[in-house]
């Protein structure tokens, strides 16, 4: 067994945009693995919008990573070494070792996936936090009935695809906004979304609306800044907004543009046409995550919920991906391979 454990550090906390110089690649110890804990060998790391917010000295839901410490993150692990009355040693689990590829855990944080459902890739993005994020916004919040108008954003996405193919089998009509044709082309034509609209084209605002004869239902919020914009006259009366993230703002603290006052007038139509906004965050749902993962399971397998991976493979290109995710280069879910399956 190899005798030292490799990972990415947090180096420098980014000033707007990330940068590689942020991350910094190092050697560790292999840690000893006291009684009751088990060792883990990364497989898959994910990676996810949320780690730019760690990666700030903010405090928010979760304290900020400390400088020097490894970049937090879930990942999918092969269990080396046990000595945990509940794990046995060859278990695939969904962990949270970080941006490495060793750790140890006391079993607490350990989720047991069965390789036979799906590639155990799926347990970082559509049968993991993402997917789960998107069942719980959509059923908890968007209330989506059949017929209605369901939009998502960063729809070709780890969240986005799992939201407007669950509004399809929920009856109701999913249209989606991604960066891009090729994108478009994949939620449309792959996921079955009944639309695509690239955010990026200039008449964007003319086909959301054409998309949209009967106006917004549901808004799952993905991105903000000027998709907003254009969401937000379309919105139906008593619209609801499950507000699950804001990724075009994500490295707002620098270097933005002057920044747009988006509250007044978002205020003014939230209030006149009784729209509900409800911010969320995945866990507080989380009793719901065994029934999702029932649920999603029969959806995969009876072919009604496709998924898209974006596999890096190596550690040491885990910076550049995620860099990457900030600025729309990803395409489906985005995961390093940081180890072989086998
Ligand atoms: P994705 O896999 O969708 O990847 C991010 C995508 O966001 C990019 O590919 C890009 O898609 C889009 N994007 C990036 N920058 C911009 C921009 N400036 N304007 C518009 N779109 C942009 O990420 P996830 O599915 O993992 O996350 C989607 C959202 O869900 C994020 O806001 C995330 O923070 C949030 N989230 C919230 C959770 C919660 O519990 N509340 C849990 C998990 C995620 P494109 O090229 O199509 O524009």
């Amino acid at each position: 067994m190899t005798e030292t454990v490799r990972q990415i550090v947090l180096a420098s906390r980014p000033d707007g945009s990330p940068t590689p110089s942020n991350f910094r690649l190092e050697d560790a110890a292999m840690p000893e693995v006291p009684d009751g804990w088990v060792l883990l060998e990364t497989i898959y790391l994910s990676l996810d919008p949320y780690m730019r917010g760690r990666m700030s000295g903010a405090k928010s839901y979760a304290d900020p990573i400390a400088i020097g410490h490894v970049m937090a993150g879930a990942t999918v692990s092969r269990i080396m070494q046990s000595r945990h009355r509940d794990w046995r040693e060859g278990d695939i689990v969904v962990a949270y070792s970080g941006w490495q590829t060793h750790a140890i855990s006391d079993g607490s944080d350990l989720r047991r996936i069965d390789p036979a459902v799906a590639p155990i890739s799926t347990g970082l993005g559509v049968l993991g936090m993402p997917g789960f994020t998107a069942y719980a916004g959509l059923g908890n919040i968007g209330h989506p009935k059949p017929g209605e108008t369901v939009v998502v954003a960063a729809a070709s996405g780890a969240v986005g695809s799992v939201v407007g193919q669950i509004a399809k089998i929920w009856g109701a009509r999913a249209i989606g906004i991604a960066g891009g044709r090729e994108k478009c082309a994949f939620v449309k034509n792959e996921l079955g979304f009944d639309a695509a609209i690239d955010h990026r084209a200039p008449d964007f605002a003319r086909r959301l609306a054409e998309a949209c004869p009967e106006g917004i239902d549901v808004y799952f919020e993905n991105v903000g800044g000027p998709v907003w914009d254009e969401v937000l006259p379309l919105l139906n009366d008593f619209a609801r907004v499950p507000l699950c993230g804001m990724i075009s703002h994500y490295n707002d603290d620098a270097e933005a543009e002057p920044s747009v006052d988006r509250l007044p007038a978002s205020m003014k139509v939230i209030q006149q046409k009784s729209i509900t906004v409800r911010g969320f965050m995945n866990v507080e749902f989380i009793d719901q995550q065994p029934t999702f993962l029932k649920e999603a399971a029969d959806w995969i397998a009876d072919g009604r919920l496709k998924y898209r991976e974006d596999i890096v493979d190596g550690l040491e290109l885990a910076p550049a991906a995620f860099i990457g995710l900030l600025q729309g280069r990803n395409f489906g879910k985005l995961v390093v391979r940081v180890s072989g399956e086998g």
